[in-house]
């Protein structure tokens, strides 16, 4: 079942099978990292859907928490479909950059093309946060730089219970 919310004329909250969801296991990895995922091209709550039971069958990560998903309007390039986000938060052993590029393969695997900035895209993997570390190199920025701009993430965020 999906429940939906109208926040304002253009955000609308959607509760589906496993957003929001939370684990009461205990992992053994060592660090708590949060990933906004998004999206805009075909079925995207499918998609996260799918993404879930990734993370849940991978030992490399344990999947401990999702929000609820914001299906919201795009910003940069705006001649393009609403979004949906919502924010997984894992607990891994990786280091970030190893973490970045874990998360790249599997952008790859749900077939996500790279063409402009800001463009329509099938699955989209940031880290939001990555314990309480503050990295800012080219390849990666911790906090992400946008993260409390956006209502792709904050929206989600303060969802988590
Ligand atoms: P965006 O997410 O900004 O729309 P991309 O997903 O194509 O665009 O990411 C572009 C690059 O951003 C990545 O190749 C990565 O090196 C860099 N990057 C910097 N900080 C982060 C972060 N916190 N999470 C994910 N990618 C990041
Ligand atoms: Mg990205």
């Amino acid at each position: 079942m999906e429940i939906k919310r109208r926040l304002t004329k253009s955000l609308i909250t959607l509760n589906c099978l496993h957003f929001p969801y939370k684990s009461e296991k205990k992992s053994s990895h060592r660090y708590r990292v949060t990933v906004g995922i998004g999206g805009n091209v075909g079925d995207v709550k499918r998609r996260f859907e799918h993404l879930f039971i990734y993370f849940k069958k991978d030992k490399r990560v344990e999947l401990l928490q999702t929000s609820l998903i914001l299906k919201n309007p795009p910003f940069g390039y705006v001649n393009q479909d609403y979004f949906f986000n919502s924010i997984i938060v894992l607990q891994v052993s990786m280091q970030p950059l190893v973490f970045l590029r874990y998360l790249h393969t599997i952008e790859k695997k749900f077939a996500r093309k790279r063409s402009f900035a800001n463009a329509p895209r099938t699955l989209d993997l940031d880290i939001i946060f990555f314990d309480d570390r503050v990295i800012k190199t080219h390849r990666l920025v911790i906090p992400h730089t946008q993260w409390s701009k956006r209502d792709s993430v904050v929206i989600p965020l303060e969802g988590l219970k």
